[in-house]
């Protein structure tokens, strides 16, 4: 008897949580790593966030609520996005999810058909690929321009009769790209002349240094076609509450409803209500954040050269993307077994010869994680 699941089986683990495993593994053994691996914010959950939550609690939020999430959660989402992002909406439209990552898996789920193609931008984010077999889909690569990290008319080389969807990601984990409005421009034609959809990931849209974000569905037809999504991980210093959402077309979001009611019912409901007080509560916490990493961004631009480490465009997210001599898989085990400093290899992202340094991480320890490889090229 076949015990495992071969779709299940075909699937590789996620290079981001392993490598964080293998670190924490480290920590334990009593080794001082230095993470600028995993790409989690270092900073605590405002207060005010976690008051709602208690206070909910304290209420008696313990129980089922609604499987898209509680209205006041819906509503605060789709509220965001008229005002904000410019995108008309409902809360018909919003689905709250278990983190950013299962609104993309119901996503998949929802729209892919065995055999349909899905075309990912690389490098890109380690979670898309396997969302995208676990549907049943196949998934055709193209890769951005290596000096600009945009989108270019290589795109339309990828679309064959089977493409049903687009995956963007700005600003762009691992290669900290904001995509322009030319980029974005270039993926909206292509799925309206061959009637694809989008999945636009903008979990990282508050963390950007003098750019723009710019939400796909603003462009003209997209609305309908676009499944946009976001979270609370990134921008709130929230990844541990696992609680993100989607924006879709009605018809798409009953369909990840459903896969939610059967999978995991909703998110849970006093956590949703720590996500309405993010969303409703001051900003200026965001902004601190921001600034935060905006110097230790400027560090990095600053220090990196000296390593002799070219970066891509460093305009949006937390990570420097940063070509390196040599197999970047072997880089980044010598990196961690000589210099305590942990970091992910370009591999993961369907790009090697490119190493992933999320600065995530105090500037001390970003320092001295610089300090370190720096000793470690000399040594
Ligand atoms: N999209 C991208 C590009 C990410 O980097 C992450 C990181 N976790 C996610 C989605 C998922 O975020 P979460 O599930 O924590 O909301
Ligand atoms: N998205 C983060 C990263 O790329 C967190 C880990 C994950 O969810 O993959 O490191």
């Amino acid at each position: 008897m076949k015990i495992l699941s071969e779709k299940v089986a075909a699937i590789a683990p996620s290079a981001t949580m392993d490598i964080a495993d293998r670190e924490k593994k480290l920590v334990r053994e009593g080794k001082d790593v230095i993470s600028l691996s995993i790409g989690e914010p270092d900073f605590d959950t405002p207060a005010h966030i976690k008051d709602a939550c208690c206070a909910a609690l304290g209420r008696g939020e313990t129980h089922y609520a609604p499987s898209s999430g509680i209205p006041e959660l819906t509503r605060a989402i789709a509220d965001k996005y008229r005002f904000e992002n410019h995108v008309e909406c409902t809360p018909e439209q919003v689905i709250a999810t278990c983190g950013a990552k299962h609104a993309i898996y119901e996503a998949m789920e929802a729209v892919i058909n065995p055999a349909d193609e899905v075309v990912i931008i690389d490098p890109a984010w380690v979670s898309y690929e396997p969302c995208v077999q676990m549907a049943g889909g196949r998934v055709r690569h193209c890769h951005v321009d290596e000096h600009t990290f945009q989108v270019d008319d290589r795109l339309a080389e990828k679309i064959t009769q089977k493409t049903k969807m687009i995956v963007v990601n700005t600003p762009c984990n691992p290669s900290g790209t904001v995509f322009s409005r030319q980029s974005l421009g270039i993926v909206a034609d292509l799925c309206v002349d061959y009637d694809l959809i989008a999945l636009s990931d903008e979990i990282y849209e508050k963390l950007i240094y003098g750019k723009e974000h710019i939400s796909l569905a603003t462009f003209a037809n997209m609305q309908e076609r676009t499944i946009t999504v976001n979270g609370f991980s990134k921008a709130y210093a929230m990844t541990g509450w696992r609680l993100g959402y989607a924006i879709a077309p009605p018809a798409i979001i009953r369909q990840m409803v459903k896969i939610q009611q059967h999978g995991v019912s909703h998110p849970t409901t006093f956590v949703m209500w720590g996500g309405v007080a993010a969303l409703k509560g001051d900003q200026r916490c965001v902004e601190d954040m921001r600034r935060e990493f905006d110097l230790r961004r400027q560090y990095l631009l600053e220090s990196l050269p000296d390593l002799g480490l070219e970066a891509a465009p460093m305009d949006g997210a937390f990570y420097a993307f940063v070509r390196v001599p040599g197999d970047d898989v072997e880089m980044a085990r010598s990196w961690l077994s000589h210099a305590y400093v942990a970091v992910t290899p370009g591999t993961a992202f369907y790009a090697p010869g490119w190493i992933r340094l999320s600065y995530a991480t105090s500037l001390p320890r970003l320092r001295e994680a610089v300090d370190r490889i720096r000793r470690s090229q000399t040594g």
